[in-house]
């Protein structure tokens, strides 16, 4: 979310007249689009605010702004700590950051903006400016009305509010006009979509919608909650081949005793449950998850089945938090933080050795078979090589394409199988189906 976030705010920037700037130091408005999720994401963001007071006393004229959930939480303290800081826009507001900027530049006096101004999604976005040509994320519900008692969103981003599906599809449309052909839905509990709107608007509606674009090739969406993953929806992606077979369902923890004390309002069993269904509609589903160790009141036990949890469902990615009290939730209000940081940290390993244990098996699986990737860009680990992802969210590296192959959909055989990701050698296209939704389980195509 703030990854689109920050594309819309860079949008608006480049629609009223601003040029991107490669280089912080060469820059005469610096903006820092922020998260609250985790207190280390904060840390870093006062480290950075901190170390530019020298530079904004030698450039006054340097603009400097803070945007998003920490300053939503923070609001006039965010500028109080740090009175360098020009202007603070909350996760409502920036929809107007062009305005604001300028009122700045008039002034010459600090802004705080954290009400209910226009929502980002009343930047008028231009489908042009986005870093990927081939892939892009759409913004379909914000805000949150869960109560997890862990999580500060509810707090910074607001109640949950959907976008009509009369506004999401000719953004869809005319990013597929642009070259589109993998869309991610975002949404903080995605899958609760549509209940505040009329005409009983809801997730599977808009993937019905969206699948029937010619050219859309893959549609995913995140984070989904299990309370909101209806058999509507299931039937629906089911019957939608396009729709992504990778499936982010975070359980958080695997004990009904934590699960409870979180309020994440379903059991470890039902959750099973919903996992379950999903697989017998589409057996070839992967499922990912995040988890929090070390959360207020969590015995050994508690761990124990959540590692027994990940073994069940055998995820084939996790995304692994050590609990981090946060302010404005209910956690921090009443629970204890009573699980040390050795412990904490003892836990967060023991998760992601299994979770490394059963990716490095289902990558190993694929060696030798082909599968066909999204070419997404040049790897992370260089090395002149490039990377891409299959059908079901996996990166495979790979030599021998260019830059000119980025966006494309190609046939690679996988020859070497990691962890995290695998390596892959390009085939000749022309022998193989292009189509993975017909290639069937893990998008495997045949000569
Ligand atoms: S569903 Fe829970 S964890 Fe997710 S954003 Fe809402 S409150 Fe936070």
């Amino acid at each position: 979310m703030n990854l689109l976030d920050s594309e819309l705010v860079a949008s608006k920037l480049v629609q009223a007249g601003y040029e991107p700037c490669e280089d912080e130091a060469l820059a005469g408005i610096l903006l820092f689009n922020t998260c609250s999720v985790r207190d280390h994401a904060e840390n870093r963001v006062w480290s950075k605010l901190g170390a530019l007071r020298v530079r904004k006393e030698q450039e006054p004229e340097l603009l400097i702004g803070v945007l998003g959930c920490m300053a939503q939480e923070h609001k006039i303290y965010l500028r109080t700590r740090m009175p360098h800081v020009d202007r603070v826009c909350g996760t409502m507001d920036f929809g107007k950051i062009d305005e604001y900027i300028a009122e700045i530049r008039e002034k010459r006096e600090g802004l705080v903006q954290t009400g209910d101004g226009a929502s980002g999604d009343l930047v008028l976005r231009d489908v042009k400016q986005r870093p990927n040509r081939a892939q892009a994320y759409v913004n379909i519900i914000r805000g949150c009305n869960m109560p997890c008692t862990y999580c500060i969103v509810p707090a910074t981003r607001g109640v949950e509010v959907s976008r009509p599906i009369a506004e999401i599809l000719p953004e869809v449309e005319a990013l597929v006009g642009d070259g589109v052909t993998e869309v991610t839905l975002l949404g903080q509990t995605v899958n609760a979509y549509g209940h505040d709107l009329p005409d009983k608007q809801n997730l599977s509606k808009l993937l019905r919608e969206l699948h029937a674009i010619p050219s859309l090739r893959r549609i995913q969406f995140i984070t989904s909650h299990p309370n909101f993953l209806t058999r509507e929806l299931m039937e629906t992606m089911a019957e939608l081949p396009r729709v992504s077979r990778y499936f982010h369902l975070p359980a958080q923890s695997g004990s009904n005793e934590i699960l409870q004390r979180m309020k994440r309002l379903y059991t470890r069993e039902k959750y099973l449950a919903r996992i379950r269904d999903l697989q017998e509609l589409i057996p070839d589903m992967e499922f990912a998850s995040d988890w929090i160790v070390g959360y207020p009141g969590e015995t050994e036990e508690d761990h124990e089945l959540t590692k027994s949890l990940m073994e069940e469902v055998r995820f084939s990615q996790s995304y692994v938090f050590k609990y981090s009290p946060r302010p404005l939730t209910v956690a921090d209000d009443y629970f204890e933080d009573d699980v040390s940081e050795e412990i904490k940290a003892r836990r967060n390993q023991d998760l992601l050795a299994i979770q490394n244990r059963i990716s490095l098996e289902k990558n190993q699986a694929l060696v030798g078979k082909v599968v066909e990737i999204l070419l997404e860009g040049p790897s992370k680990k260089g090395e002149g090589r490039f990377q891409g992802r299959t059908a079901h969210h996996r990166i495979v590296h790979l030599e021998g394409v260019g830059p000119q192959q980025v966006g494309c959909y190609l046939p690679v055989r996988i020859e070497k199988a990691m962890s995290h990701s695998m390596m892959g050698q390009l085939v000749d296209e022309e022998r193989f189906t292009m189509d993975s939704r017909d290639a069937g389980d893990e998008g495997i195509l045949s000569a």
